[in-house]
């Protein structure tokens, strides 16, 4: 049974509220126990239930995205929903004739979270970088100080419901009569009303606004990860709280590393006398692409010295244990180098001489064609064993 939410929910990695939502909607119509009540069916109902409730909150998200176990915190297993809180999860609370007396609600309310793509390289992705970011978001309003009310006015309380923000609703029914509170209309259920509104933000408390952000960007960060900055996401209405923002990371590809977990891959190309001679390599690490830096207390090393065996075959691999990607919980990956042997073409009279005469020592001149067991790398025999 896969743990992964997004495989739960059957959508990509990089899908966005939307898609998500859409997805639990679906299952959760095909799932729910009011529906099918079959025990196994309301297991995975809980699942699916489990993952909607991590990739609908973009805090639980990101920490699963930077590697949390997604089930770990704050939710205990088995615990089940029931139709009101789906209704909620889609209609954003307060499903019709709930009514209990709540009072007036607060016009301050909490700003929306923003998500923003960066892209960065994967050397700045491995090792950290930080950068400045412009982004277009709600600031408080500095006229009303987020009140939403022109300068020396106040908000009145609401005529139509007395300050209470509520209004009871009287409906016959075969039960008899039910009497339910709903929100008052003329105020919104904010219990007053703005008389003269705030002309530079015509009531909202809010204005829009393009500003600089320094964002650090942590090393061991990877394709589709999102850096979590709390408070930095819109203002609320009303001078509420303002919501985080996130940052996806967009890793571009890189022209000879390519990343796989914390592990880096790469091909060296070898001509074949120094493939069977053996030789001594010096091999450009990621680090190289990194900016020299200012402070020189820290040396970088930028290249590793690889000694090639004699005899090293085309398609080998050498792996150089802890060159490659920090991990964000810390530890570092592994290089793995490719050997790719380079066969000479073009040989001149006096090569092809010599090479003749090196296939007539080694009894190599008629070579019968033989049937082998497929070649694998290293790394193919490790997933082997792992596969069973
Ligand atoms: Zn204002
Ligand atoms: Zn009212």
């Amino acid at each position: 049974m896969t743990q992964d939410p997004y495989e739960i929910l059957g959508v990509s990695r990089d899908a966005d509220a939307d898609e998500i939502k859409k997805a639990y909607r679906k299952l959760a119509r095909q799932l729910h126990p009011d529906v099918n009540p079959d025990p196994e069916t309301q297991e995975r109902f809980k699942d699916v239930s489990r993952a909607y409730e991590v990739l609908s909150d973009p805090g639980k998200r990101a920490a699963y995205d930077r590697g949390g176990d997604a089930f770990s915190q704050g939710f205990g297993a088995g615990q089940g929903f029931s139709f009101t809180d789906i209704m909620d999860a889609f209609f954003g609370g307060g499903a019709p004739g709930a009514g209990q007396s709540r009072g007036p609600r607060s016009r301050a309310r909490r700003g929306q979270d923003a998500l923003i793509r960066l892209d960065v390289e994967l050397a700045e992705a491995a090792f950290g970088v930080t950068r400045d970011l412009k982004v277009d978001t709600a600031l408080r309003c500095e006229a009303c100080e987020g009140e939403g009310t022109a300068p020396g006015t106040k908000p009145v309380a609401c005529e139509t419901c007395h300050g209470q923000g509520e209004v009871a609703v009287v409906q016959r029914s075969f039960l008899g009569e039910i009497r339910t509170l709903r929100p008052c209309a003329a105020c919104r259920g904010y219990g007053s009303v703005i008389p003269d509104p705030c002309r530079e933000c015509s009531g909202d408390g809010r204005v829009r606004s393009r500003r600089t952000l320094t964002v650090k960007i942590p090393a061991g960060v990877d394709h589709g990860t999102r850096v979590q900055l709390t408070g930095q996401g819109e203002v609320g209405p009303g001078g509420g709280p303002a919501g985080d923002l996130y940052v996806e990371i967009h890793v571009e590809p890189h022209p000879t590393f390519t990343r796989h977990g914390s592990d880096l891959h790469t091909t060296v190309s070898l001509p074949m006398t120094a493939a069977a001679l053996g030789t001594k390599l010096t091999l450009p690490l990621l680090e190289a692409d990194l900016p020299a830096s200012a402070d020189s207390d820290s040396e970088t090393v930028t290249t590793y010295d690889l000694e090639v065996r004699p005899g090293t075959q085309s398609g080998s691999e050498q792996v150089i244990r802890g060159f490659g990607v920090p991990s964000l919980r810390g530890g570092r990956g592994d290089l793995v180098v490719s050997i790719s042997v380079d066969t000479p073409t073009r040989l001149d009279p006096r090569q092809e001489e010599l090479l003749r005469e090196l296939a007539a020592i080694r009894g190599e001149e008629s070579p019968d064609g033989q049937n082998q067991a497929p070649h694998k790398s290293m790394f193919g025999r490790l997933r082997d064993a792992f596969q069973g």
